[in-house]
């Protein structure tokens, strides 16, 4: 919370300082480019030219998509890409489909289908490229790397490795212009004045479907209502044509598996963000997330349920997993710099993503837990015994519900006989076994 907010303040700080500067370019007219026309005078030429100046062999969206677009023409057999929807700036939203082998014979089972997405969030440029990176790994070794060519063969991959190209190209702009950004939502123009400020854009991993925890919704708490948060979660669920296109994909197919990577902290994430109450699954997504980090080969990430990191409302694992029959993962790739941390150096982009060089070692150390995980997308349930997930669910849950009624408990204590007794008439059986754990202190007796 505390870097946040340095983070925010000294971004604050040099924006206020580019705007300055672009205040006093204007007034000196020997600043601009005046009769030069398409030349650039000296000033302009140490401004970067490319639309990815300072992004280092960073690939920006068009690059993302140049990238799979030759992947397509080298390897046509396996993999294609097409777009599932289009952006509010009106690019269209690439995806790229790897599968091998025959396609589904009559009566033969479908393939399993996974699910993967990069970019959410347009200054994770890091998680781009572990998408990209796996769609290189399958492409490559097919035909010559036998695990490979079987799981390409018998698993249909999806991926998205750019769900905000809206974002990264704004990013893309910022590092070229600025040096810097943060910008993390999408192009929405909150306040329709026809541009798209600092600070607009909706947060795309807070408008997925949500109304079902009305009550975390009204305190305001995992998704902002302000338009200008960096967590705000537009006006409705699926307002925004990007997180549309990702429901109208999964609709379409039946994913079994799921990882949306972002950046920074070196977690692997799993449902659910809303709430602390454990899911059914919970001993199989854990065990899951366990096993995608044992085979990291280089530095292992922490695995925790998401609403342990903190709460969120309207994320795309929450929509993913209440869906339906579904394993949905998000990975925080990058544990990041321990020189950058509490803002002392460096700015956000740096923040958030490794240096250019280091690019190859984050995607060595994540390709092998997606390998891993569409490798058990035929069942992922596989990995826990029914009587191990039963019993590891149960006691989970206890533990939960004994967290709530003590908390309730203590809040309870301050009623007065008479409105015990009411409480009591409303829900006896639960007030009942709280006043029992106040008065014994040893929770439900019988
Ligand atoms: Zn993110």
């Amino acid at each position: 919370m505390e870097t946040e907010r340095r983070e925010q303040h000294d971004w604050e700080e040099r924006q206020y300082e580019l705007e300055k500067k672009e205040e006093r370019d204007r007034k000196n007219p020997l600043a601009s480019i005046g009769n030069l026309g398409a030349y650039r005078n000296y000033g302009q030429m140490k401004e970067p030219a490319a639309p990815n100046g300072n992004l280092g062999a960073y690939h920006n969206y068009e690059q993302v998509v140049d990238e799979l677009k030759k992947k397509e023409k080298e390897h046509p057999d396996i993999i294609s890409v097409s777009s599932i929807g289009e952006t509010l700036e009106g690019r269209p939203i690439e995806m790229v489909r790897i599968t091998g082998g025959p396609e589904k014979k009559k009566g033969r089972q479908k393939k399993p289908e996974v699910l993967i997405l990069g970019q959410t969030h347009a200054r994770e440029y890091i998680s781009a490229e572990v998408a990209l990176g796996l769609v290189n790994t399958l492409a490559d070794k097919y035909g010559k790397d036998d695990e490979i060519t079987k799981l390409v063969d018998e698993r249909d991959f999806y991926v998205v490795p750019v769900v905000n190209p809206d974002g990264s190209m704004r990013v893309a702009q910022e590092m070229a212009t600025r040096g810097d950004s943060r910008w993390r939502k999408n192009a929405r123009d909150s306040n329709r004045d026809g541009r798209l400020d600092a600070g607009e854009g909706v947060d795309l991993n807070r408008n997925f479907g949500y109304p079902l925890y009305r009550r975390i919704m009204k305190k305001n708490a995992g998704a902002s209502t302000n338009p200008l948060a960096e967590d705000y979660r537009g006006t409705k669920p699926f307002s925004e044509p990007e997180t549309a296109a990702i429901r109208d994909l999964v609709k379409k197919h039946d994913f079994s598996v799921s990882i949306s990577y972002h950046s920074y902290s070196g977690l692997i994430l799993y449902p659910l963000g809303d709430t602390k109450r454990p899911t059914k699954d919970a001993p199989v997504l854990r065990k899951l997330a366990e096993n995608m980090r044992d085979v990291q080969p280089h530095e292992k990430y922490k695995v925790q349920q998401s609403y342990e990191l903190y709460p969120t409302v309207g994320g795309s694992d929450e929509w993913l997993y209440r869906k339906g029959n579904m394993m949905p993962f998000t990975f925080e790739v990058y544990k990041g710099r321990s020189d950058l941390l509490g803002g002392a150096a460096g700015g956000i982009f740096d923040r958030f993503n490794p240096p250019e060089e280091e690019i190859q070692h984050h995607v060595e150390n994540n390709v092998p837990s997606a390998l891993y995980l569409a490798s058990v997308a035929d069942n992922p349930r596989q990995v826990v015994s029914t009587r191990e997930r039963l019993t590891t669910y149960a006691k989970d849950l206890a533990r939960y519900e004994d967290g709530v009624m003590k908390d309730d408990a203590s809040r309870l204590k301050k009623y007065s006989g008479r409105e015990w007794k009411e409480l009591r008439d409303h829900a006896s059986g639960y007030v009942a076994r709280i006043k029992g754990k106040i008065h014994h202190g040893g929770g439900p007796k019988g």
